[in-house]
């Protein structure tokens, strides 16, 4: 067992933290009030060859494992980037495994080079409002005429759809009545967005501004037989697939950000002299901070293991939810005792705790909610009755 990171990862966690560094508080400040895509971020990664960093050398990227993407989304978010800078770019980095895994040569050719390269943005389209977590029970409708999947239906949240060029897309082709089990008949398309036939809406949320979430209404939107990924009616079983990596790297972006909200409250109560002491002299202030800190390094280890079993090719369901948990409660903690280590000052936008606290509730909340991944371990490592 060994702990420590290799000098190839501590080199790509400190060429990650390099790039950011150009990126300080003042821009991510001036990002979260004015919103827009962060361009010249995402473009910065781009040109160092960072979103291809899990794609396989022969589509353009550098094949290596989802540790190292894991170091790399932590570092990103741990930078004072938090979740916009890791949102603008987590898809390009684990969005396209399915194809990766079920495409076709062509497929992943055509499809994850450009994303790898930065040349081209997607969204992932799964959650629909009427269906919430229970993703078996999608609407969304694809139907088949000739060459042509012809989709009608609605999402709802989907991420970057307002800059997005293709969308990873979740749709049923086979009716929910006509199907023996409801996770059959559903399938997995990797497509252009067409904006004549896809309304986007953007939702007015709580945080992370430039990187918009949105409604998409699909109105006779048409995708070629060409960007079916595998099968007819297997998309959700590809999209499990997808899933273990993905909760890894929300996870260490939610440990970034509480790290990088532990460092704040922990250079302010060196500074801040309150009764003629620095506040970070009394037990109150430093005990949740400790704690913070405890929380923090032991929901890494479980990302980290979580990663090594998953780059060796090892079930890690259940460590990929845990992981997925203790990040986002730890990075949540971390984030609102940062605000309450600041006092007043923590509520002032200029101190940017406030916007790590808005910003660790989407690890917290998405891609799946604390509250599911503990049935899931009840249920699956437990072996206790499934409640859901
Ligand atoms: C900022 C943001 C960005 C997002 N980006 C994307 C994206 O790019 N693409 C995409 O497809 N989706 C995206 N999502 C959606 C996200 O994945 C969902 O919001 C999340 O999966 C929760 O689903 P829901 O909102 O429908 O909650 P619901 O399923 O409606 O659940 C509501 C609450 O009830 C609880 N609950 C439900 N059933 C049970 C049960 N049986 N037992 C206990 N508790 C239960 C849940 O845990 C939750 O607390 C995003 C969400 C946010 C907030």
């Amino acid at each position: 067992m060994n702990f420590e990171l290799s000098s190839e990862q501590e080199a790509i966690r400190d060429a990650i933290a390099r790039i950011c560094a150009d990126f300080d508080d003042a821009y991510w400040l001036k990002k979260d009030r004015e919103g827009g895509f962060p361009q010249d971020f995402y473009d910065a990664l781009a040109k160092s060859g960072w979103l291809g960093i899990c794609t396989a050398e022969k589509q353009g990227g550098a094949g290596l494992g989802i540790t190292e993407a894991a170091i790399m989304m932590r570092t990103i978010a741990e930078s004072g980037a938090g979740m916009s800078g890791a949102s603008a770019v987590h898809i390009n980095i684990f969005g396209l495994k399915p194809v990766d895994i079920f495409g076709t040569d062509e497929q992943k050719e055509r499809m994850m080079r450009p994303m790898a390269e930065g040349r081209e943005k997607a969204c992932f389209a799964v959650t629909e409002p009427n269906t919430g977590l229970n993703t078996t029970q999608l609407k969304l409708r694809a139907e088949k005429r000739g060459n042509t999947y012809h989709v009608t239906g609605q999402k709802v949240w989907i991420s970057t759809a307002q800059v997005a060029d293709r969308v990873l897309l979740l749709a049923r082709t086979t009716p929910l009545e006509e199907v023996k089990k409801p996770t059959h008949g559903l399938s997995l398309f990797y497509t252009t967005f067409d904006r004549d036939r896809i309304r986007v809406r953007e939702i007015d949320k709580m945080g992370r501004k430039c990187v918009d979430s949105n409604e998409l209404f699909f109105e006779d939107f048409q995708i070629p037989e060409e960007d079916l990924i595998g099968e007819e009616g297997e998309g959700f079983g590809y999209i499990l697939q997808g899933m273990n990596p993905e909760r890894i790297l929300i996870a260490a972006e939610a440990v970034g950000l509480g790290i990088c909200a532990l460092r704040k409250a922990t250079q302010y109560a060196q500074e801040r002299v309150v009764f003629n002491r620095q506040i970070g002299q009394n037990q109150a202030i430093q005990h949740p901070l400790a704690k913070n800190w405890c929380a923090l390094e032991a929901a890494w280890l479980m990302i980290m293991k979580a990663a090594t079993l998953y780059d060796s090719g090892k079930p890690c369901g259940a460590e990929a939810n845990a992981a997925k948990y203790l990040a986002g409660e730890a990075g949540f903690d971390a984030c609102q005792q940062s605000v309450m280590t600041h006092g007043g000052f923590g509520y002032a936008k200029e101190y940017h705790v406030e916007r790590y606290l808005r910003e660790v509730m989407v690890p917290r909340i998405a891609p799946i909610s604390p509250q599911l991944v503990l049935s899931y371990i009840a249920e699956r490592v437990l072996d206790l009755p499934k409640s859901y």
